[in-house]
């Protein structure tokens, strides 16, 4: 029996500060806990799996989606269109699963405007000059990548004060301990627990 729909939990971080490293290794470990799959009009990179690591789709049904409220939030970033699907992070929710959003921070706040219980968490790198190292020993960006990332790096950083955790990822074994607590905790809350304590009542 499902007593309340799952948790959406929000993860940003500027680029390099460890999100995915923590993020998949989450959803491998935690139960009931998955990835949520935003659509997105960039094309997919090599090894990237349609409807796994995203929706591929065109600028006409990004255009069609926004046009008919199909998403919670959608943003523009690096010059394409991200967005999270309505109706895909609903269905999940409904059927008591915990979503985790790895999304970037003004779409992160706007989502919060949507889902005002969402779970904010935030990965701070120890340092701006290991968020350089993390990004160049990474070897998956371009000298030119990385500079743009170094730039917006601190706009996300300012952005940081609206979420509910800062997970600092220097010993990565004490953040991912942290980001697991996170989840463990948020479905402990008194809040989401509620109904299950007002069933057990019921048999009194
Ligand atoms: P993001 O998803 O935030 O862009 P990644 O998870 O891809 O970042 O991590 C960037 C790089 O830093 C990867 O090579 C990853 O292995 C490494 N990394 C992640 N966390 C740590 C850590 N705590 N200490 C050292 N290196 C880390
Ligand atoms: P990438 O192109 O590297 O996969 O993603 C670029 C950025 O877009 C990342 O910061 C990622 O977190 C963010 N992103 C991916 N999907 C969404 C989404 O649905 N909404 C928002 N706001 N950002 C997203």
């Amino acid at each position: 029996m499902i007593d309340h729909p799952g948790n959406v939990f929000v993860v940003s971080a500027p680029s390099g500060a460890g999100k995915s490293t923590l993020a998949h290794r989450l959803v491998r470990t935690v139960p009931n806990l998955i990835f949520s799959i935003s659509f997105t009009t960039r094309r997919p990179r090599p090894g990237e799996v349609e409807d796994q690591d995203y929706f591929f789709i065109d600028d006409a049904q990004f255009d069609a989606m926004v046009r008919e409220g199909g998403f919670v939030e959608w943003v523009q970033v690096y010059g394409h269109r991200y967005g999270t699907g309505r109706d895909w992070l609903n269905r999940r929710l409904a059927t008591g699963l915990d979503v985790l959003l790895d999304i970037e921070t003004t779409g992160a706040l706007n989502l919060r405007r949507a889902i005002p219980d969402a779970r904010m968490i935030f990965i701070l790198p120890p340092s701006a000059a290991s968020l350089e190292h993390r990004l160049r020993s990474r070897g998956k960006d371009s000298d030119e990548q990385i500079r743009i990332r170094l730039d917006h790096a601190r706009h996300e950083l300012e952005l940081c004060d609206a979420y509910d955790y800062l997970v600092l990822n220097d010993d990565l074994e004490l953040a991912y301990q942290q980001f697991e607590s996170i989840i463990h905790a948020t479905r402990a809350s008194r809040e989401r627990m509620a109904p299950v304590a007002q069933r057990l009542l019921k048999e009194y």
